[in-house]
């Protein structure tokens, strides 16, 4: 089955995705760890988005489907997937919508407020890729990575400037998808608010329900 997980910046996508992935066995794919291992390993294309990238801004919709169309041509991805972090503007999603449709878009509601507390106070992980918070998810070894013990790190968009970018891209390009996905009968609002465990209790509990009614059909 294929999952969209949706919402803004810190909305804890990435988080509920990583979790999901484990519990039913899915490729989690994260547009922006591609693009950050890009970046990374210093290829054409990590060099042509770096700055876009610190600043918070978008990047540009050709460079991002092919990334992505690439991503779900690999075996891994047959037979479902998650997608985390695309598509964000509306023709990225109609290019989805042919390449290979989304089943589900999970769309994590949070306010604007809690997006600047979490984004704020997040460390990753550079090696795994595993997310943190220095008040609400701390590490249990401060600035080591609890899943591989890799130092961690604050990502280079993470500052108040870059963030307040974010929230504005994601009002303006991103958010108009919320209605693309409800007239197509896809979009399964959750409340992603409150703490992590509450929240994924509840996408686990919606996940389980639709996979289970595709098995029983
Ligand atoms: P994320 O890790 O999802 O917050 O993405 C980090 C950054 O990567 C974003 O702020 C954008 O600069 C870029 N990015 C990730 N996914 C997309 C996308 N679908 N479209 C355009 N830019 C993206």
């Amino acid at each position: 089955m294929r999952f969209v997980f949706f919402g803004p910046p810190g909305a804890g996508k990435g988080t509920m995705a990583a979790r999901a992935s484990k519990e039913f066995g899915l490729p989690h794919i994260s547009s922006g760890e591609l693009f950050r291992q890009a970046i990374r390993d210093d290829s054409e294309l990590g060099r042509s988005v770096k700055d876009l990238i610190g600043r918070g801004a978008l990047v540009p919709d050709d460079l991002t489907i092919n990334l992505i169309h690439q991503r779900l041509s690999r075996p891994d991805a047959a037979s479902g997937w998650l997608l985390d972090g695309f598509p964000r503007t509306i023709p990225q999603a109609q290019a989805l919508s042919s390449i290979d449709p989304e089943d589900h878009v999970i769309d994590l509601e949070v306010a604007d407020s809690t997006v600047i507390a979490r984004l704020s106070g997040r460390r990753m992980c550079a090696a795994c890729g595993a997310s943190y918070h220095v008040q609400y998810q701390p590490p249990a070894n401060p600035g080591r990575c609890d899943a591989c013990g890799s130092a961690l790190y604050v990502r280079e968009d993470d500052n108040p400037a870059s963030i307040q970018k974010r929230l504005d891209y994601y009002r303006e390009q991103t958010a108009p998808l919320v209605e693309f996905y409800r007239s197509r009968g896809t979009l399964v609002p959750v409340d992603g608010e409150g703490p992590a465990e509450k929240v994924w209790d509840d996408i686990r509990t919606i996940m389980k329900n639709l996979l289970s009614s595709v098995q029983s059909r």
